[in-house]
């Protein structure tokens, strides 16, 4: 359960602690999991008592790549996408395996991605923080020049620095450039 979350009616249970009635429904106002008291009828939210899930498969997150190794990118994740209810914690890294970047096959993950890459991705695995890009529109959204740090603009398929002209290729989410997340 997470604060918000719907329990049941208001007919089937009373609102216990950690709980609040609503419009008829019990919601939990805390993050945890139910506890019926049989003989009260009543509904109580137990807190985690490990880190609540406020991220979860599926989710959208927006992270930079902050390294790369030869089968996988490291990602620092900075928010999700479309959770405002949910609170976003320092949740550190995750990670990018060479078999989630594209569909297809990745020669070099570094054709792909580059260090300080801001990245859209939907989470696969949660446990593990595991993250896939092979869907259009997940993957690289800005680049900066690995030459002289200027933000590359998209021609086509690749990208082109305005600054020295240098030419890089990414896995491109098609947002790439638009901010629009
Ligand atoms: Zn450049």
């Amino acid at each position: 359960m997470l604060p918000g979350d719907f329990i049941g009616t208001t007919e089937e249970f009373r609102a216990g602690a950690q709980t609040y009635e609503k419009t008829g429904g019990v919601y939990a106002a805390i993050a945890g999991t139910t506890r019926v008291n049989t003989v009260r009828r009543s509904v109580s939210v137990i807190p985690c008592t490990n880190t609540p899930p406020v991220l979860r498969k599926g989710d959208i997150v927006i992270g930079q790549i902050v390294g790369l190794r030869d089968s996988l990118a490291m990602v620092t994740i900075a928010g999700a996408k479309g959770v405002v209810d949910r609170e976003i914690p320092n949740v550190g890294s995750a990670v990018v395996h060479v078999s989630n970047v594209k569909r297809g096959y990745v020669k070099e993950i570094a054709h792909e991605f580059g260090i300080f890459d801001i990245l859209k991705a939907k989470i696969v695995d949660l446990k593990n923080m595991r993250l896939d890009t092979s869907e259009p529109d997940m993957g690289v959204m800005k680049a900066l020049c690995s030459n002289c740090r200027t933000a590359m603009v998209r021609h086509d398929s690749k990208l082109k620095c305005p600054e020295c002209g240098r030419i890089e290729t990414r896995k491109l989410a098609t947002g790439y450039g638009t901010g629009i997340i």
